[in-house]
């Protein structure tokens, strides 16, 4: 079982709408554990480096005005499969169609405001985690909940 890390940002809706301590606690529930959190603006060139594979789809302006409207809080945390384990947290792109029970399927009802970005592979949380934290702003420690939370299968 991989221990992984997973960059996650919290879209300006989430900050605007008090969302934020919501869905932390639900990944702090899940057992996935806090390595990096910040607070920051999203620049029209932070957007288009994090969404390098949208920048020339139909809806890529308006997916860079909402997401540089306001702070979002960016968030590493790590755990085991923590990629796909956040990614089915969150539910589908769209939150009309999402799961009761996800981020998106409880919060929201839309495809372009929907709260919560996770990134979609192993690779992807790499990528997109140096994009948003230097590597001494993440932080390694274990906690005595580790060996509850995180056990070998
Ligand atoms: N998005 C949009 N319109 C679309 C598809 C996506 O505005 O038709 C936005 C939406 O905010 C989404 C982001 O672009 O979260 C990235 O799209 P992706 O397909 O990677 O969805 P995600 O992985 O976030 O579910």
């Amino acid at each position: 079982m991989a221990l992984e890390k997973s960059l996650i940002l919290l879209k300006p809706d989430a900050v605007q709408r008090r969302l934020c301590g919501e869905i932390i606690s639900r990944l702090e529930k899940k057992g996935l554990k806090l390595v990096g959190m910040k607070m920051l603006v999203v620049t029209k060139e932070l957007a288009a480096k994090h969404y390098e594979e949208h920048v020339e789809k139909p809806f890529y302006p308006l997916l860079e005005e909402f997401i540089t409207s306001g702070p979002v809080v960016a968030i590493v945390v790590q755990g085991p499969e923590a990629v796909s384990v956040v990614r089915g947290m969150m539910g589908k792109t769209n939150g009309r169609e999402s799961a009761p029970g996800t981020i998106r399927g409880d919060f929201g009802l839309s495809r372009q405001v929907n709260l919560i970005h996770g990134s979609d592979s192993p690779e992807a949380a790499a990528r997109e985690t140096a994009i948003y934290f230097q590597p001494e702003e993440l932080v390694e420690y274990s906690s005595s909940l580790d060996s509850w939370v995180c056990a070998s299968d």
